[in-house]
């Protein structure tokens, strides 16, 4: 257990009943062993295309390494650790006390030698006993395509190294995805809000949407309305986890423009005549209506 266990000379059956009650199982702790080293967190930026496309990232990391000059033994080379002189290389210490039931033992860990019954006499002079150093190093990072904000990759044995033998352990890198200025990420599609002219949406158009790999041609429809929402396929995010590739969503805004000159002006005046002044109550399906629909919200 991770306890000291007690014992009552001539108290053999309170031991038991003590034992139980506190839940100390064994009498004596067990030897430390290897111990594993500690998970190291890396925090790391990366792009808006870096996430979609993946990408592979070097980046430095200063952590604890196992000393090269006594190979974790924290002796200095050429000596030997020696039998530890406080326990006699039995990895415990008993101290006898006094008590109302009588004499008490209590064992615990040696503390010169932290229970592994033996010493370094001469220390390493290069990680003066600790077995390890700090040292920087740099670790290359691949990013498959598809990863997300808050996501993190695990390296495995990239963190510190262990001690007495043990394992080393993970390095985690955390992804903090930038904003992208126009394009938004929802899942593995992206979304882009996209402005046209009341003519272009009046009459439809054949336009050009910027993608994350270039441009795409995009047809507008005649009377296509604000919220109108067109599909660019698999121009999205690639899956992480299997194949295939979201979509583009272009989200249209029907830009009314605000400063017209005279000529404008006149024109619009003239096509409001034809149109007739009276507003009419709008039916149908409103914006939000409509983008929850073409989202499957
Ligand atoms: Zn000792
Ligand atoms: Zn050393």
């Amino acid at each position: 257990g991770d306890f000291g266990g007690f014992g009552f000379g001539g108290f053999g059956g309170l031991d038991d009943i003590f034992g139980e009650f506190f839940g100390f199982g064994t009498r004596t702790q067990a030897r430390q062993g290897p111990h594993r080293g500690s998970d190291l967190r890396y925090d790391m930026a990366i792009s808006f295309e870096e996430a979609v496309f993946g990408s592979d990232k070097e980046i430095e990391v200063t952590r604890l390494e196992t000393c090269l000059t006594c190979q974790g033994s924290g002796a200095e080379p050429g000596t030997t650790p020696s039998r530890c002189p406080e326990c006699q290389g039995t990895g415990q210490v008993r101290q006898a006390r006094q008590s109302i039931f009588g004499a008490f033992v209590n064992v615990t860990t040696c503390p010169r030698c932290q229970g592994r019954g033996e010493v370094v006499v001469t220390p390493c002079s290069t990680c003066h006993g600790d077995q390890r150093v700090e040292r920087p190093r740099k670790l290359m990072v691949d990013i498959p395509p598809g990863v997300d904000d808050g996501m993190r990759i695990r390296l495995s044995g990239e963190g510190e190294a262990g001690l007495y033998g043990g394992p080393a352990g993970n390095l985690y890198v955390i992804l903090h995805v930038e904003p992208h200025p126009y394009f938004h990420r929802r899942d593995h599609d992206i979304l882009l809000n996209l402005n046209i002219t009341i003519v272009q949406a009046a009459l439809g158009d054949e336009i050009t949407v910027p993608t994350l790999e270039g441009e795409e041609k995009l047809s507008i429809p005649a009377g296509t309305q604000t919220g109108a929402v067109f599909r660019v396929k698999g121009a999205g995010v690639p899956n992480l986890r299997r194949s295939g590739r979201g979509d583009e969503i272009v989200i249209v805004n029907v830009a009314v423009p605000t400063h017209l000159n005279e000529e404008q002006k006149q024109l619009l005046v003239e096509l409001g005549k034809t149109l007739g002044s009276e507003v009419i109550p709008q039916g149908g399906k409103g914006f939000f209506e409509r983008l929850r629909e073409a989202l499957g919200l």
